[in-house]
């Protein structure tokens, strides 16, 4: 999953402290991050010239070159390290400029190009961006309408007249696989741009449980009754500001599917043998459906 990167490791204390020019440099604007584009022409592709993008997050002191600047100029704070490479997030002019003209090589990318990145790029760059995107939501005051300013205490956004103190947004959300015999339940979210068929989920809405969110979320995108909830992990998911917990349930009663068209295009039950392989490198969905296929027990 995105936050398994052994052997590398996650330093997420809330520090302040300067760059060295191998940092990390996270320039958002506009919902969009300034990547590094690779272009390589791959072999088997050479004959129809295909050109395939790669991409990378940018470090500190090849952007400082690249516009003239010095680490003495460096406009920007510190977010988190990955071993001893740090994160910052740039507080340059340019940094603030939705729609910001990119470098030639280096283009601003929505936050799913972190997914194809390697395991340390892929969870640092996709944690920043949620940082960023939270930051870029809070710079005015909820409560007064004045200017705030970052905590230089903890990982916070504090209104300097009131008083008022915003933390990281994290919405927790749950997702279930739920077994029918030797058959799955499986479903497409309508806004999910990969066609390829995952589990049910949800936000957890207030005054519930994670377990009563699992029994309410199946109940209305897909009409059935589930027992026997358990969990069985989770993973922070940057990508839509979440904690995603997982579980595994049993289907309770009948069998028939009535799909909430608003949020699925799809929901069925999927037999074992028809379930292709997922790779479980990045989400638990993936996990979830995989610890199903290879007929590993849910109880
Ligand atoms: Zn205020």
């Amino acid at each position: 999953m995105i936050h398994d990167i052994l052997p590398h490791k996650l330093f997420n204390e809330f520090k302040i402290c300067d760059p060295k020019p191998t940092d990390y440099l996270i320039r958002y604007a506009g919902g969009k991050t300034l990547l590094k584009t690779n272009t390589t022409t791959e072999k088997n592709e050479v004959a129809t010239g295909t050109k395939v993008a790669t991409y990378n997050i940018p470090r500190v002191g090849e952007l400082l070159e690249l516009e003239g600047k010095s680490l003495g100029n460096f406009e920007g704070h510190y977010l988190f390290s990955i071993d001893d490479t740090a994160f910052f997030l740039d507080d340059s002019s340019a940094a603030k400029t939705s729609g910001a003209t990119a470098h030639a090589g280096y283009e601003y990318m929505g936050n799913r190009t972190f997914r194809s990145m390697d395991p340390v790029e892929r969870l640092g760059g996709a944690t920043a961006a949620h940082i960023a995107h939270w930051e870029s939501q809070n710079k005015f005051c909820g409560v007064c309408g004045n200017v705030t300013i970052r905590g230089d205490k903890e990982r916070s956004i504090v209104c300097p007249k009131c008083g008022n103190v915003v933390y990281p947004r994290i919405s927790p959300v749950v997702i279930v696989a739920v077994r029918n015999g030797d058959k799955l339940l499986m479903a497409h979210n309508i806004d999910n741009p990969n066609p390829r068929l995952f589990l049910i989920s949800g936000f957890v809405e207030v005054g519930e449980s994670l377990e009563q969110a699992v029994h309410r979320e199946v109940q209305e995108e897909a009409g059935v009754k589930v027992k026997n909830v358990r969990y069985f992990g989770s993973q922070p998911w940057p990508f839509s500001d979440s904690l995603i917990a997982g579980f595994t349930a049993e289907l309770d009663g009948d069998d028939t599917i009535h799909m909430q068209e608003a949020e699925l295009s799809e929901a069925t039950w999927v037999r074992r043998e028809d379930i292709p392989e997922y790779e479980t490198d990045v989400s638990i969905s993936c996990c979830l459906i995989e610890n199903f296929r290879r007929g590993f027990t849910l109880e």
